[in-house]
């Protein structure tokens, strides 16, 4: 779909995936506007096919746009979008019990001029591919973790809460670091202080104390994961308490220690739920836990899968089906 100002939203059509050809002045190459969404379609147990919380994707989207200066997309248009691919690809979407057909979202400035200003021309397009579970992480299942002291990801008044290619572009030296040092994700501090926990280098992170309550950063610079979201929903459901609170890496060192810290996991759209076995960075490493994966976190982790994959009840309206 092209957005054009004064035309509007116009040209929707859904086809083969082609190249796109772009004029060596298209605003996006120079100036980064751009934004996108990760999401999945999950097979139904009746072969049909049902998105997650589509509309949440189709809101940060909005809000994306807005602090990168966009033109606003109508959130059932998006939807409308992501729907209409899923049908076309029908074929697909995989049936085994960790494959999903995710969904890219994107959006670029596509106004061929240089110059800085927000483009008047935007091009928003959804590509789709097959994917099976995210991490192999470390046999166990758990992911090891690096904090990062060079580098942060997103700073007060930046654009850590806007799901734009840039926030990714920052981070990839810091996740090449992680990787280098033997772990999965970067653990990122914030830009302030470089202290306190923000999120991983795709995904948002929580930590469970005493075996009853979980502490995750509050937004602000970070993305608010709809995974996180959810999370939280089903976690106070359970009747664990839920506190959004800074919470030191100082502290996530101590508490590991000292055993108050019984489970951390990471979460996303690709991770789900991953439990976090071990904490690596430039101090020493410490295991959280026993280094396997903990009770509440994988209690939580098939509370959402079964809701994804359509084997247990969806109270909350989450899933929507697409066919
Ligand atoms: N933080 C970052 C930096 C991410 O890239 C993602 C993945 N979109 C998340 C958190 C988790 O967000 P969600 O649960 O919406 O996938």
């Amino acid at each position: 779909i092209r957005y054009k100002e004064g035309v509007g939203w116009h040209e929707a059509a859904v086809q083969p995936r082609v190249a796109l050809t772009l004029d060596p002045a298209t605003a996006v190459l120079h100036y980064a506007q751009e934004i996108f969404e990760g999401m999945k379609a999950y097979r139904t147990p009746e072969g049909g096919a049902a998105l997650f919380r589509p509309f949440a994707n189709a809101e940060r989207f909005a809000r994306s746009a807005d602090r990168m200066a966009m033109a606003p997309l109508p959130e059932r248009l998006f939807v409308e979008a992501v729907r209409q691919l899923v049908k076309a690809d029908r074929d697909w979407i995989p049936d085994g019990p960790d494959g999903s057909l995710y969904l890219r979202p994107f959006m670029i400035a596509s106004e061929v001029f240089l110059g800085v200003r927000p483009s008047q021309e935007y091009l928003f397009a959804v590509i789709a591919s097959a994917v099976g579970s995210y991490f192999k992480g470390s046999g166990n299942g758990t992911v090891t973790v690096w904090v990062s002291d060079d580098y942060c990801r997103a700073g007060p008044g930046g654009t850590g809460a806007a799901k734009c290619g840039g926030n990714y572009a920052a981070s990839l030296k810091a996740q090449a670091e992680a990787q280098a040092m033997g772990c999965d994700q970067v653990v990122f501090l914030d830009a302030a202080e470089r202290r306190y926990v923000e999120e991983l280098g795709g995904m948002n992170v929580f930590f469970v104390m005493d075996d009853d309550s979980l502490v995750t950063p509050p937004l602000g610079d970070i993305l608010p994961g709809i995974t996180r979201e959810s999370v939280m929903v089903l976690a106070r459901d359970m009747g664990l308490g839920v506190r959004e609170e800074p919470y030191a890496i100082e502290a996530w060192r101590a508490d590991a220690a000292s055993g108050r810290l019984t489970e951390a996991f990471a979460c996303g759209t690709a991770a789900v739920i991953t439990p976090i076995g071990r904490l690596r960075s430039k101090a020493g490493d410490v295991t959280i836990g026993d280094g396997a994966p903990g009770r509440l976190s994988m209690r939580l982790r098939d509370a959402l899968i079964g809701i994804q994959r359509g084997r247990t009840s969806d109270p909350y309206g989450w899933m929507e089906k697409v066919f």
